[in-house]
């Protein structure tokens, strides 16, 4: 049924067993000609499926194949997963951006060894159980590594059901309630990934090519030529922009490399537990000298002497967030001449004690660290201008 404006009733399933059987045809055949070699479809096991779902939330398939791979070489199973420490896998997951996914997936691990035996729960509830697992991921799992016949609605899949409908603004259970009659219940997993697959390849939010599409005669937008117009898109929430001065604190002891003043991130809220540079917040870009220079000069106390005095300037690095933008502006300081005093000594010992304040790191073994992208970018600008 449809409103005055043509638009889908959002209450029932537009489609009658007939045409959902036809669907189902097409589309697995589709995804049996078009379906990409990805690793994690070479053996879907429960643990491979929750990994490579959880690192494809927000990012490319082609960025994740590579981390899926040093993943699993260094945790094959949720046994040794659940044993590493916060620190390894943030580690192995610096680059892959939104930390907070390799966080959960180590608490799952730990869960499911300690509450399920070490395995995973095979029904979507108690799968959505399980930090950080949502509807979708537990839907994904539970079709693909179980047989389950349930829905997995992703960005893709309510893009090509807005559009198949002509449904504008499709409600998150209308969405499930039309995903769940879709889904074909003797190969739940491969329709899921089907439908998904259709809307990266084919159905895709520009240009769709309509003309190629497995769906093309059960298709409302499509025909008429207004693909683009579904789903409407939402209102961008505004972006924050900071700044930060950020001093880059380089010295060399005898004998050895450079080393690096950096500082743990608090256990909550953004890039949890990684490492950073001490940035300080400031308004302008004018403060960015004299507040960098501030804070070197409480970090070193007076132990060190500071080169050249007012730090040098580097190309500011910006990073993008899902909710805010930050620009960094480094400033770098060679420590040059120690002068050490008994106070100086156990000032720094005191701040090096501390968690959040920051310690010494060597560059050599800096890898060793979770350590985020635009950090890093800050540190390879600090290096090569201190080696220059
Ligand atoms: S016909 Fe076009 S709009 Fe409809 S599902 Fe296929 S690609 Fe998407």
């Amino acid at each position: 049924m449809r409103d005055y404006l043509g638009h889908m009733s959002q209450d029932e399933v537009p489609w009658d067993m007939e045409t959902i059987r036809d669907i189902r045809i097409r589309l697995l055949a589709f995804f049996d000609s078009a379906k990409r070699p990805l690793p994690w479809r070479e053996e879907p096991e429960p643990y491979r499926i929750l990994v490579s779902e959880v690192m494809s939330q927000q990012t490319r398939l082609d960025t994740v194949v590579p981390y899926y791979r040093k993943w699993l070489e260094r945790f094959p199973d949720l046994e040794s997963l659940s044993r590493a420490t916060e620190e390894e896998v943030l580690a192995l997951w610096q680059g892959l951006g939104y930390y907070s996914r390799a966080r959960n997936l180590l608490k799952a691990a730990r869960e499911a060894v300690a509450e399920y035996g070490g395995a995973l729960p095979r029904d979507p509830e108690g799968l959505q159980r399980l930090p950080g697992v949502g509807p979708y991921t537990a839907g994904a799992v539970a079709s693909i590594a179980f047989g389950a016949a349930v829905p997995a609605v992703d960005g893709n899949v309510r893009r090509v059901l807005s559009r198949l409908t002509a449904t504008p603004e499709p409600r998150p259970a209308t969405l499930r309630s039309w995903a769940q009659a879709l889904v074909d219940p003797q190969r739940p997993g491969d329709f899921n990934q089907a439908l998904m697959e259709l809307g990266s390849q084919q159905c895709t939010p520009r240009s769709p090519a309509c003309d190629s599409c497995a769906l093309l005669a059960f298709c409302s937008a499509g025909p008429a030529g207004t693909p683009e117009e579904y789903p409407r898109a939402r209102a961008p929430s505004p972006v924050l922009h900071l700044k930060e001065a950020v001093p880059i604190l380089v010295r060399f002891l005898e004998d050895q490399g450079p080393s690096l003043w950096m500082r743990r991130r608090p256990d909550e809220g953004l890039l949890a537990g990684m490492w950073e540079f001490p940035g300080v917040r400031v308004e302008r870009k004018k403060e960015v000298r004299s507040a960098a220079l501030t804070e070197a000069t409480r970090l070193v106390a007076g132990a060190w002497t500071l080169s050249p005095p007012n730090g040098a300037v580097l190309d500011p690095v910006t990073h993008v967030f899902s909710h805010l933008k930050i620009t960094y502006h480094p400033v770098l300081f060679l420590l040059v001449r120690e002068v050490e005093t008994e106070t100086a000594g156990e000032d720094r010992e005191r701040r090096q004690g501390s968690r959040h304040e920051g310690s010494w790191m060597s560059a050599e073994r800096v890898e060793e660290h979770p350590i985020p992208v635009a950090q890093q970018k800050l540190m390879a600008l600090a290096l090569e201008r201190a080696a220059g």
